[in-house]
């Protein structure tokens, strides 16, 4: 079962189409050893994010094996897959609610002080506190004060707090501020740390940290390697 998830992912001749007869993924293989950051890079449409949307089965594949400890996903209960692989995506949506219930969304097992710690640990403790009202701060206040890089932050305290085996990370494209951008470099660190990780790089920082780096270009994989080989 998904308990046992270790955090090994396998993507063996993956192929997928959204639309009949359209091939977006044209068998995609790689795999992802425990506690490895592999960054994906490539040109807008080249099919990054669609192999994000297959790991917690937002969408069935057509052919090949997606496999999270060699066990293929579809096996998994959706609800147990989805609790064990984190997924923070390009543009984050936050309820119109607490910063607190934003990030534990409602689960009454995780404590205000759990959540305070977490974000310490990922270095955004400060930037909360900073707020009217902390944690209780609503996000969608005076028409929404929040910027897109303080959104993300939050998402990825949100990830942080449910302990997920593996992390799947959309790096945003938009522009943030230089505070923002420091304060995502280094969440993005701490949470990928010794925790099996996927993320879709824009940033040059997070591309050279990785362990390896997957190049894709219309729906292949053209080179794979660290950035010292690319
Ligand atoms: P970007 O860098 O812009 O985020 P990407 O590499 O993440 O690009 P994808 O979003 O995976 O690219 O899109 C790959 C292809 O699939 C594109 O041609 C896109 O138009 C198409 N596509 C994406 N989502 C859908 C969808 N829901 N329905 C139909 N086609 C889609
Ligand atoms: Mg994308």
């Amino acid at each position: 079962t998904a308990n046992n998830i270790q955090g090994t992912i396998s993507f063996k001749d993956v192929r997928f189409s959204y639309i009949k007869g359209e091939e977006i993924l044209k068998g995609i293989s790689f795999n992802v050893e425990k506690g490895q950051t592999v960054a994906i890079v490539g040109a807008t449409g080249a099919g990054k994010s669609t192999i994000i949307n297959l790991i917690n089965r937002f969408y069935e594949i057509d052919s090949g094996e997606i496999s999270i400890d060699n066990i293929p996903v579809q096996d998994y209960k959706i609800a147990s897959l989805r609790q064990k692989v984190a997924v923070v995506l390009q543009d984050v949506f936050l309820f119109s609610d607490s910063i607190l219930n934003n990030i534990t969304l409602n689960n009454e097992n995780i404590s205000l002080e759990e959540v305070k710690i977490a974000a310490k640990q990922i270095g955004i403790h400060d930037f909360i506190m900073s707020l009217p009202n902390n944690y209780h701060y609503n996000v969608k206040e005076r028409g929404g004060m929040l910027s897109s890089g303080q959104r993300q932050l939050i998402a990825f305290l949100r990830a942080y707090v449910s302990k997920p085996s593996i992390l799947i990370l959309d790096e945003a494209t938009s522009s943030v501020d230089a505070h923002s951008e420091q304060m995502i470099q280094y969440a993005t660190d701490e949470i990928t740390k010794n925790r099996t990780s996927i993320v879709i790089a824009h940033r040059l920082a997070t591309i050279k940290k990785a362990d390896m780096i997957i190049v894709m270009d219309k729906g292949r994989i053209v080179e794979k390697g660290n950035h010292t080989e690319l």
